[in-house]
């Protein structure tokens, strides 16, 4: 089965608004030619509209970093699915490390606001991976099934087949440290494997499977090119457009 390669850019917390329509102007320019690879933007919230109204008509999608799992009501500070559909946008990064550290992720969060997310419309990327303590003690694997059973629980084959999968070991994410290829595509493979059991062979086939962790342009074409690593999540690389689209054309180049 042919996946199509999906290369997502995560921003965190970084560019204003200004610094945003500036950067993905230029990346707008630079992709321009690129086919056959979803490319995708997650700005911070602040930037989204804006950035929005630079990406019509373009080959570059719109993602949020996180979505709530109410649609209204009184949640101060929140953004639900709703009204991030209404600027534009078709993504939304779910359960993020970053969120399960220092934000109280869990997958039970995880798995509210990815039924949110389903039932609007938007394209959840749901992020898992373990930490070094745990792959240390070879838990790898037990983490990523809890990680993707809690994740996902209740969810029907056809609503999983329409999720994006980041792999993202906690310990290769912002660090410099990259998981080997090989280390990745075994994750990988597990996760697909593990669909599999969950739901059937079909859908284990469908879903996408992106890695995150240090992806550079130096090490994008290696990773890209296994068979279940389908594209990647990408953070401090996807801040300069040089990298960034460098990282996307290594990545088709091997994905062929
Ligand atoms: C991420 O934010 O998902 C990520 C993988 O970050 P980095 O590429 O900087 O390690």
């Amino acid at each position: 089965m042919m996946r199509k390669l999906i290369i997502a850019g995560n921003w965190k917390l970084n560019k204003t608004s200004r610094e945003a329509i500036e950067f993905v102007t230029l990346l707008k320019r630079e992709l321009c030619d690129i086919s056959g690879v979803d490319i995708i933007v997650c700005p911070p919230a602040t930037a989204l509209s804006d950035v929005q109204d630079v990406l019509t008509d373009s080959n570059i999608a719109l993602g949020a970093q996180n979505v709530y799992w109410e649609d209204e009501g009184a949640f101060t500070g929140e953004v639900s699915a709703p009204l991030l559909k209404d600027i534009g946008v078709q993504y939304v990064i779910i359960g993020h490390s970053e969120r399960r550290q220092y934000f109280g992720e869990t997958d039970e969060t995880v798995n509210k606001r990815l039924a949110a997310a389903l039932k609007h419309g938007l394209t959840p990327i749901v992020c898992v991976g373990e930490n070094l303590t745990e792959r240390e003690k070879g838990r790898t694997f037990e983490v990523l099934e809890k990680q993707c059973r809690g994740g996902l629980d209740g969810l029907e084959a056809d609503e999983v087949e329409k999720i994006i999968i980041a792999y993202e070991p906690v310990w290769a994410i912002g660090t410099g440290k990259t998981a080997t290829a090989q280390q990745a595509q075994e994750a990988h493979k597990f996760i697909r494997d593990l669909l599999a059991e969950m739901y059937n062979d079909d859908t284990a086939q469908t879903v996408r499977i992106q890695y995150g962790g240090s992806v550079k342009p130096e090490n994008s074409a290696q990773l890209m090119s296994q068979p279940d690593i389908d594209g990647a999540l990408v953070g401090g690389a996807s801040l300069k457009a040089e990298t960034f689209t460098e990282i996307i054309k290594n990545s088709c180049t091997a994905a062929q």
